[in-house]
């Protein structure tokens, strides 16, 4: 008897304990990169808990991997991450050695947002990685176009939907929200960037065919010789000649790298290198999906007004 009183006893106690947690469980959204993690975080509301791996302001190709990342990877149900091989150097051995079945490629709690989006720079020829091309599939920085960034938000209200039935009109209702949200804030940035399209520019890394496609901006070159090979002295000299031919007055580089060639080409050049964000919460200020476009457009604009 006195077993039997004891395990029903637990079972009621358990009951309780456990109801209240049940009912408030939220998914365990783990992204790659930040912006993967604000897209999330505008269909997702309070329903997930959402983090992300890889800082705002770091080199999404070459993040250092921390034993802490495994430790969240393990306790993931969704892992989301940006795909065409952008985090190559870094994500799948912490996917491997995580042990956690849910999120190996394949499984269901495993999205590779690329799927969703328009992606630029597809090769036509064979893939290769040769001369240390960082691109090999496409071009991974898709989410700098508002456009793909509605249509990775509705991939991702999809998937929650599927993992959490129960909260499919929540979702689908926040995700109809941001898609409002953005609509206006576009309308905003199209009346600041419509005066510059056509304008020329330059650009470190190739992180900003997107952004520069949606905006009608002309990228006529790059810092790097080739995506990921960092720059030499008989490109830069070229790419000052380049410059001065096509008057190109603004040249825009990412926080993570070196300023020396950047600074060099502008006082030969005469043109403005300007730090952008590629990533929310590379600064302060770009802390969600909306606010990464107002401060890179607002300091774009800026310097396109000041140069002619
Ligand atoms: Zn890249």
């Amino acid at each position: 008897m006195k077993p039997t009183l004891l395990k029903m006893l637990f079972v009621l106690l358990a009951g309780v304990l456990l109801a209240p947690g049940a009912a408030a469980k939220k998914l365990n959204v783990v992204t790659s990169t930040t912006d993967m993690a604000a897209l999330a975080q505008e269909v997702g509301g309070d329903k997930i808990s959402v983090e992300s791996l890889a800082k705002g302001y770091q080199d999404p190709h070459f993040v250092e991997a921390k034993p802490s990342f495994l430790l969240k990877l393990r306790h993931a149900d969704l892992l989301i991450s940006v795909g065409l091989q952008l985090e190559i150097g870094w994500l799948p051995p912490l996917i491997t050695q995580c042990g956690n079945g849910r999120i190996q490629p394949g499984a269901g709690g495993y999205l590779d947002a690329s799927q969703f989006a328009q992606i630029l720079d597809i090769p036509t020829g064979p893939i290769s990685r040769a001369l240390g091309d960082v691109h090999p599939l496409g071009n991974p920085h898709y989410w700098l176009d508002p456009d793909n960034g509605r249509r990775i938000a509705k991939g991702i209200a999809a998937k929650l939907s599927e993992m959490d039935p129960a909260d499919q009109a929540y979702f689908q209702q926040r995700l109809a929200d941001f898609e409002k949200r953005l609509s206006e804030a576009e309308k905003r940035w199209e009346a600041q960037m419509a005066p510059f399209r056509g304008r020329k520019i330059v650009t470190y890394h190739n992180s900003w065919p997107n952004f520069a496609h949606h905006y009608g901006l002309d990228v006529v070159g790059y810092v790097e010789p080739r995506p990921g090979i960092p720059p030499t002295p008989g490109h830069t000299f070229q790419l000052i000649q380049m410059m001065k031919r096509e008057n190109v007055k603004v040249l825009i580089m990412e926080p993570y790298f070196d300023s020396k060639t950047p600074n060099s080409i502008g006082a030969a050049t005469g043109a403005k290198v300007l730090v952008l964000m590629p990533s929310v919460g590379g600064d302060k200020a770009s802390t969600d999906y909306f606010k990464l476009f107002d401060y890179d457009i607002g300091l774009l604009t800026q310097a396109f007004n000041a140069t002619k």
